[in-house]
């Protein structure tokens, strides 16, 4: 029988909420033990891997010490799968980099800034080669087993480029904008099955960017139903900062 192949799974600078997804997956968990070996996890137990095909992590690189732990990551991994808004985007962690770095640090760790050597909250595929994405936050348990699954079988999983609004009219929501709300469908990227209007929510941007989005004509739009010009910014910033403003340093 061909050897499973060895799964690492990592965390950077993140609330861990896609991770603790991993461990919820109760049903299917029996399933993956079977098709693969997790070899490392630090969320789940004390081993250290020299070698992995595969590496899940969820988070953004947001101190020297991520640089060199993702560097070492991706030299001993085959595949290397950035799972959630932070790995992806940079995610919510990416705000700070609106302001001067060491604004930032001051305000958070004051006299104390210099102990802590804080950087701009980067997407993994900013310092190493990311060869998947897992979008969201968090991440879904459905698209996770999907990617997984393809890349078991050694299959190249299918990517989502085509906005949330698609999948919304395919369910027939009405719109949010007729309810009186905004929304960031036109421009968010899905594969969520635009979860949130389904529910009566407006979309929050939370998978980035779809790769032909438009965000002045979107920022637009948020101030013509209303919203003053900072606002609508905020509001595309939120998951979309390193993509929309580069970083400060
Ligand atoms: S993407 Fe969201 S859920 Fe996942 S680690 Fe980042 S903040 Fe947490
Ligand atoms: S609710 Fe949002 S995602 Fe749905 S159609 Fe309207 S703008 Fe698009
Ligand atoms: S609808 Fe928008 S905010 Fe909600 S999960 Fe999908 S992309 Fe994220």
């Amino acid at each position: 029988m061909a050897a499973k192949p060895r799964v690492g799974i990592f965390d950077f600078t993140g609330c861990e909420g896609c991770e603790l997804n991993h461990l919820n997956f109760e049903e299917q968990l029996l399933d993956i033990l079977e098709h693969v070996d997790i070899v490392e996890w630090r969320e789940a137990m004390d081993e250290r891997a020299d070698e992995l095909d595969i590496a899940f992590v969820e988070g953004s690189l947001s101190t020297p010490d991520c640089i060199t732990r993702i560097n070492a990551i991706r030299r001993k991994s085959k595949i290397l799968v950035a799972v959630g808004a932070c790995a992806v985007q940079g995610g919510v962690n990416a705000m700070k980099n609106l302001q001067p770095i060491e604004a930032v640090r001051e305000e958070v760790y004051g006299e104390d800034k210099y102990l802590f050597p804080t950087l701009p909250a980067l997407p993994l595929s900013a310092v190493v080669k990311v060869d998947h994405e897992i979008r969201g936050c968090p991440m879904t348990q459905i698209e996770f087993l999907k990617v997984f699954t393809a890349l078991v079988m050694g299959k190249r999983p299918v990517e989502t480029d085509h906005a949330v609004c698609v999948e919304c009219k395919l369910r027939e929501n009405e719109c949010v904008y007729d309810k009186g709300m905004v929304c960031l469908g036109p421009v968010t990227r899905g594969g969520c099955a635009a979860i949130c209007p389904s529910f009566g929510q407006y979309c929050t941007g939370c998978r980035g960017l779809v790769s032909d989005a438009n965000p002045a004509a979107m920022e637009q739009i948020l101030v013509d139903h209303g919203l003053a010009a900072e606002e609508a910014r905020k509001k595309l910033q939120l998951f979309n900062a390193n993509q929309l403003e580069g970083t400060q340093s």
